[in-house]
């Protein structure tokens, strides 16, 4: 692999400023070198891959060169910290703001979900849990109560004791309901099986992201794509910060000197000295660089498997942003670009002339889906939206991609908080970051981000005694703050 320098800079090793070296350029290693950066550090950022952005990535689309992202991803309006790096970074703008969630029931009516902006918490989620219509008016009583129960300032045991969201769902709601709501929101939300995940998780998701503030459960989409977001964007502005970034160049080993303190990092043959290093790589990698730094990783860490469904149909098959689409094999169905098509691609007099409209049905948690079998996948997926849109059904469906990631988030089951490892190791110069360590957050790209303000902080902290502190949650008003506590 070809190796890359961003900015064709080197850290200068003349001035005087503290040398930092970041393994990992994925949203929490690239939010660590943008916090180290800020404070005066002279930062490099080690990628294997080709471009930054890790997880949160694109590909190229053989057909037009054109960048597709591998998954869609989307933020809430409770992720604070990712908000404020894409801002920071001067890309803020380049997320949509859907405060309208759709929801396409069994029956295939639809439902314009809105949490009222003028109503004080926990009023403003009224319009959204009353406007779901396949939902009778008891149902959605129950699902109120749900909520609030789950949300009530409460002591839930976070060792393997825990229940798991199924567990504490059925004894408490009814089957319907959990069916049609607490499992595509808690498989989205946490990327994992109700019948997995912790119900702490799952409280999280409800508190923080429904029940907290008016803008908590805004749907943030990306209108570019991931690797250019991040990729590009986010790449260059570090840059501009002083950072360099080196792609296509793995670590292999950590340096330690005499007194067992981090003297560096070697990528094959060469050394890149440092004062301090970050890891920012997936647990497995790290465990790999650092064996005896970290907890038992392979019994406690395990992934869990998002798919995407890439189409593209020779006409737009459906005209809203997005839709969750409840008790079916698809969950999520994501508007996509309009692009240009070969001309043998295209059968005559259908559709708009030389066009092909791309979009992306998500399915997380999607271990075993269709006994693995792709063919089977796709039919059912196109099946359903042909159920749904009926503009799907006299549609052609010019080509097709799924993209599995077999490890695409932690899996936060009973217990996990327990063993995520903090950004400080017992190495005094060697921090942690990854959305798998211990950032109070599900492994998403705001506890990307978060994890590697940590890191920088508590690298920042032992160096220079002031910790920076990350960006605060949405405010609490003082009901919710009674309710649900902190
Ligand atoms: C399919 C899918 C859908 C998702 N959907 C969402 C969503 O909608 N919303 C959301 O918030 N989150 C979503 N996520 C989760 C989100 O992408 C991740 O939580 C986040 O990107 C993790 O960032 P990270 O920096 O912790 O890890 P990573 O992104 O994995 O970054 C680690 C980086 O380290 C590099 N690396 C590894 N080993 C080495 C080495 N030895 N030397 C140098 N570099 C190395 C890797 O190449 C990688 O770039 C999704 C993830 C997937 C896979």
């Amino acid at each position: 692999m070809t190796e890359n320098t961003h900015d064709q800079r080197e850290v200068d090793d003349t001035n005087d400023q503290r040398r930092v070296v970041v393994v990992g350029g994925g949203l929490a290693g690239l939010s660590a070198a943008a916090a180290l950066a800020e404070s005066g550090f002279a930062v490099e950022v080690i990628e294997s891959r080709r471009n930054c952005g890790g997880r949160a990535a694109s590909f190229e689309d053989p057909q037009d060169g054109s960048l597709v992202d591998a998954c869609q991803h989307v933020a809430m309006g409770c992720c604070t910290n990712f908000l404020d790096l894409c801002q920071r970074a001067g890309f803020g703008s380049e997320l949509r703001r859907d405060r309208t969630l759709w929801f396409i029931g069994p029956d295939g009516t639809r439902s314009a979900c809105t949490p009222a902006g003028w109503l004080p918490a926990p009023l403003h989620l009224l319009p959204l849990l009353f406007g779901m219509s396949h939902f009778s008016v008891w149902e959605k009583l129950a699902l109120a109560y749900g909520m609030m129960r789950l949300a009530v300032r409460q002591t839930i045991a976070t060792d393997s004791t825990e229940p798991t969201a199924a567990r504490w769902l059925r004894s408490r709601q009814p089957e319907r309901v959990i069916h049609l709501f607490w499992q595509p929101v808690i498989e989205s939300a946490l990327g994992e099986s109700i019948e997995l995940v912790g119900i702490s998780a799952v409280r999280k998701v409800v508190v923080d992201g429904f029940l907290a503030h008016p803008q908590a459960a805004d749907l943030l989409v990306p209108t570019e794509p991931l690797g250019k977001l991040f990729g590009t964007k986010l790449v260059s502005w570090l840059g501009d910060q002083g950072v360099v970034v080196h792609t296509g160049r793995t670590v292999t080993a950590i340096q330690y000197g005499d007194s067992h303190e981090v003297t560096g990092v070697c990528c094959g043959e060469a050394v890149l000295p440092a004062e301090a290093v970050v890891l920012a790589v997936p647990w497995r990698a790290a465990a790999r660089l650092v064996p005896d730094v970290l907890p038992p990783v392979d019994e406690s860490f395990v992934g869990s498997p998002i798919t995407a469904v890439h189409l593209w149909f020779d006409r737009q098959i459906f005209d809203l942003p997005h839709a969750v689409l409840v008790g079916r094999v698809s969950q999520w169905v994501f508007q996509g670009d309009e692009e240009h098509i070969e001309k043998d691609e295209k059968p005559s007099g259908v559709g708009k002339e030389g066009m092909a409209h791309h979009c992306q049905v998500v399915i997380s948690a999607s271990r075993g889906l269709c006994d693995g079998n792709r063919e089977h996948l796709l039919e059912t997926v196109v099946a359903e939206l042909r159920e749904i849109f009926p503009e799907a059904q006299a549609a052609r469906l010019i080509r097709s991609r799924v993209v599995t990631d077999p490890t695409a988030v932690l899996s936060v089951r009973p217990g996990i908080d327990t063993v995520r490892p903090s950004a400080r190791t017992p190495i005094q110069n060697l921090f942690l970051a990854g959305d798998w360590t211990q950032t109070g957050w599900p492994s998403t790209m705001e506890g990307a981000v978060r994890s590697g303000r940590y890191a920088a902080s508590v690298l920042i902290g032992s160096m220079n005694g002031t910790e920076r502190p990350v960006v605060e949650d949405l405010r609490k008003n003082a009901v919710i703050r009674l309710f649900v506590g902190g």
